[in-house]
């Protein structure tokens, strides 16, 4: 019997859209459509593969009143803040900008005698695994590089976000990117993960939990597919004694609690100088009382309900379980009548926290901070690498010289210095111990879905 793939969306708890899920050979019939396309489609020039991708980003742009809806319904973010058509464009005109450069053959000799030089091949068929919590960007990370890059793409979107990768292939294939050139699939876990052991794909891109990520390593074990494995975190903001207090507690609340705290490098614990740390609790406290907590759809609305009523649940846990073990929680959920028990949940500050609770430990993915005093550098180095996550820090101060001693020493893929949560195309993302490997964005992105091939060419000499 078919299985139906189900978005039940946070605004209601109605099931706001359903798909039937491929079976295993009708998904390997789509990866063999995408084997069979990529050769035509890497002898395009480049030129024209970048302006079929730049056309259907511009065609997604279009669609913008239809995807801000659609993404409060399925995800519940609020549509003020109008999609994430910004950094789409932004990371596709930057890895266009980019390829040229970055795809073309390292020449390390070219005389009379050799040709020797390192050329950048597309891996074949990328697929990407992408999840809810930045349905566009996170996939647009890896489609816009790879489509360049040569390759054909295979995309399987979260089932709470069932209708990004419809959205996407629609305004592509409007753009005139060949339908087999990037298709989008609706896939249970066990059809993906025999897809992947089947050897469909020549690299696979997936975004989401640690948990997923071990078993998609598992599916392609003995494989040899190449892997890009972009997971959680618990990223820490540590705030100096020479910080910038007001935009420290403006930047890392808002890092803490936009996306309702649904963001891979969200803020989810923060290290205060003990100079500080009472100016900045109060502060902080002030900065969330302020936040309106509510259905997306209302323009006042600035955290909407988590994407799913288990995610809360999560947090509600472990907020719980902090304040019996001796946290102490500053938010008065009364201030937040829209708080249901469900999907609608209460943002949290909690102080009085210890590394024994799991809400410092696990990642939350929700409206939730841990506030600890920390007495120098050393102290902060020491709990900020206390964690099984590295994607990024925060540091505040305004010695850039230290925060790059400190950054040097925090185990992490990303070191900001008085910003967070955010991603600067020109750079590399990426993670360190439980949070994954490989990298997007940047350079370094078109080598994920590009092998080397080496030409070592010896002239004839008369
Ligand atoms: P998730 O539950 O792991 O799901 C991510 C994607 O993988 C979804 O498409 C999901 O499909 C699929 N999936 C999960 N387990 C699978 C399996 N065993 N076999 C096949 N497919 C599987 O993660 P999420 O809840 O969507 O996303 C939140 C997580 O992503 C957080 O941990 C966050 O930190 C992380 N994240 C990391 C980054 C980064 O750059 N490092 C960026 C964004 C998010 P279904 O939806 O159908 O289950």
């Amino acid at each position: 019997m078919t299985k139906m793939i189900q978005c039940i969306s946070p605004v209601d708890g109605q099931v706001y859209a359903e798909r039937p899920a491929l079976s295993l050979s009708e998904a390997q019939m789509v990866a063999e459509r995408a084997r069979a396309a990529q050769a035509e489609w890497a002898a395009r020039p480049l030129e024209e593969r970048i302006a079929l991708v730049k056309a259907g980003v511009a065609k997604l742009s279009e669609m913008k009143e239809q995807i801000v809806e659609e993404l409060a319904w399925q995800m519940g973010r609020p549509t003020r803040y109008g999609g994430e058509f910004g950094g789409v464009n932004d990371r596709t005109e930057y890895m266009s900008s980019i390829a040229a450069q970055s795809l073309a053959p390292m020449v390390v000799e070219d005389s009379d005698r050799f040709l020797r030089q390192i050329a950048r091949e597309p891996v074949g068929v990328v697929f990407i695994i992408a999840p809810w919590n930045y349905p566009y960007l996170t996939t647009i990370n890896t489609l816009a590089p790879a489509l360049i890059a040569g390759n054909t793409v295979v995309l399987k979107h979260a089932s709470q976000t069932l209708l990004v990768g419809e959205r996407l292939a629609e305004a592509f294939h409007a753009a005139g990117v060949p339908e087999d050139v990037f298709q989008n699939v609706y896939l249970t876990h066990d059809v993906t993960e025999a897809l992947i052991q089947s050897r469909a794909f020549g690299f696979i891109n997936f975004t989401g939990s640690v948990g997923g990520g071990a078993a998609i390593e598992r599916a392609a074990a003995g494989t040899f597919t190449g892997l890009g494995l972009e997971l959680g975190g618990k990223d820490p903001g540590y705030v100096m004694d020479d910080a910038d207090l007001d935009a420290a507690v403006d930047s890392l609340m808002d890092g803490a609690m936009y996306n309702a705290g649904q963001c891979c490098c969200g803020i989810e614990r923060v290290y205060v100088h003990e100079s500080l740390y009472d100016a900045f609790v109060e502060k902080a406290v002030a900065w969330v009382k302020n936040l309106k907590l509510g259905n997306p759809f209302d323009a006042e609305t600035t955290i909407g309900p988590m994407a799913n009523k288990r995610f809360a649940y999560t947090v509600r846990e472990q907020i719980a379980e902090a304040v019996a073990e001796g946290a102490t929680a500053l938010i008065d959920p009364a201030l937040f009548p829209e708080d249901d028990g469900g999907a609608y949940l209460a943002p949290q500050i909690l102080v009085n926290v210890n590394h024994e609770m799991r809400v410092m430990r696990e990642e939350s993915f929700g409206p939730v901070v841990g506030i600890m005093s920390v007495a120098n550098d050393a102290e902060a180095i020491a709990a900020m690498n206390d964690s099984p996550y590295g994607l990024t820090c925060s540091l505040w101060t305004s010695d850039p010289g230290r925060a790059a001693e400190v950054g040097a020493q925090v185990q992490t893929g990303t070191v900001f210095m008085n910003r967070c949560d955010y991603l600067d195309p020109a750079l590399c993302w990426t993670g360190c111990k439980d949070t994954g490997r490989g990298g997007s964005l940047s350079v370094l992105g078109f080598y994920s879905v590009t092998r080397p091939k080496s030409y070592h060419l010896k002239k004839v000499t008369k």
